[in-house]
């Protein structure tokens, strides 16, 4: 396996002093295995921008490329124009364009009403200054009438002018291949980008993935359940579990990870190292 192989690591912007600390070493430790950016989340309706921003602004400074998430939901076009500015005086070259999903009690939806609207208006607004990076869906996403009209949703954000795309986690490597398959069957040519979420816990990762509609597949299910509160062999099984399904992916012709580090280094760290991507 090459060392060359692209990947990339997503944080999300922490909540207190501690955790923006704590993800200070975490970064250090990343920056060890060269990835060739990094992404950082955003918080639909304003919850976490000004973190996100601030966590951008630090790799950008340690000389490590890194991409804002940015959603739209709830947005009016003078809000995302003047974000689109403050990107580009802090010299991101780079996004990951959503359409977010509003928080509860958040009654409006604002002027876009789909991630293809907001693309669309970054390409009038700013050109060719950003890679836009988009969301997929594997195994479909939750809100979505079928699995065709949200192959036609992802036709639409690459005709709005997103460059590539970042996969929803999955543990079925055949879901990922046969999507991939299906983007190729209805003209959609730019790279899709398998995102992996590392297993580390069960119980998070149950709730995660219930929200966002991955599915973990049962035999994966009812080992976690049966761990209990054995974190060791919980993180010993989800190492093997996950190197695996990435070894699947490259050698099935993936042109990149995306780790959802869940501001961790440990588990991330170990695949790369299973997978012959780190020293
Ligand atoms: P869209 O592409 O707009 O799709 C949303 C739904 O609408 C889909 O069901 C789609 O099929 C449907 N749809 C799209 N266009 C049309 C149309 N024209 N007509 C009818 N239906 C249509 N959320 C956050 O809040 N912050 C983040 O930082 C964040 N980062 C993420 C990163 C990745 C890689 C992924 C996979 C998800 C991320 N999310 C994030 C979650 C994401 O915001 C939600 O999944 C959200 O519900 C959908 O966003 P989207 O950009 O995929 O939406």
């Amino acid at each position: 396996m090459t060392k060359n192989f692209p990947i990339s690591f997503e944080f999300f912007p922490p909540k207190t002093p501690e955790g923006v600390e704590k993800l200070v070493a975490v970064r250090q430790a990343l920056y060890q295995l060269k990835p060739d950016f990094f992404s950082v989340t955003y918080g639909a309706g304003g919850t976490t921008q000004a973190g996100t921003l601030q966590t951008v602004q630090s790799i950008l400074a340690d000389g490590f490329n890194a991409a804002p998430h940015f959603t739209c939901i709830g947005a009016t076009r003078d809000s995302v124009r003047a974000q689109l500015a403050q990107f580009k005086e802090m010299g991101i070259q780079r996004m990951v364009a959503l359409r977010g999903d509003l928080p509860s009690g958040y009654g409006a939806h604002g002027e876009f009403h789909y991630a293809s609207d907001l693309i669309e208006f970054i390409r009038a607004e700013t050109g060719d200054s950003f890679h836009i990076e988009v969301a997929s869906y594997p195994e479909m996403h939750p809100q979505a009438k079928s699995p065709e009209a949200d192959l036609q949703a992802l036709a639409t954000k690459v005709g709005a002018g997103a460059d590539s795309s970042i996969t929803q986690y999955f543990y079925n490597a055949n879901a990922y291949f046969y999507f991939v398959e299906q983007c190729r069957k209805n003209g959609i040519n730019i790279p899709i980008v398998a995102g992996i979420m590392p297993i580390t816990s069960s119980t998070q990762l149950m709730r995660f993935s219930d929200a966002c509609g991955a599915e973990i597949p049962r035999w994966i299910r009812l080992r976690l359940t049966a761990f209990g509160d054995d974190t060791a062999s919980i993180k010993a099984f989800g190492l093997d579990v996950v190197s695996s399904l990435c070894e699947q992916l490259i050698q099935g012709g993936a042109p990149g990870i995306h780790f959802y580090t869940m501001n961790q280094s440990v588990a991330t760290t170990a695949i790369c190292k299973n997978l012959g991507l780190a020293d």
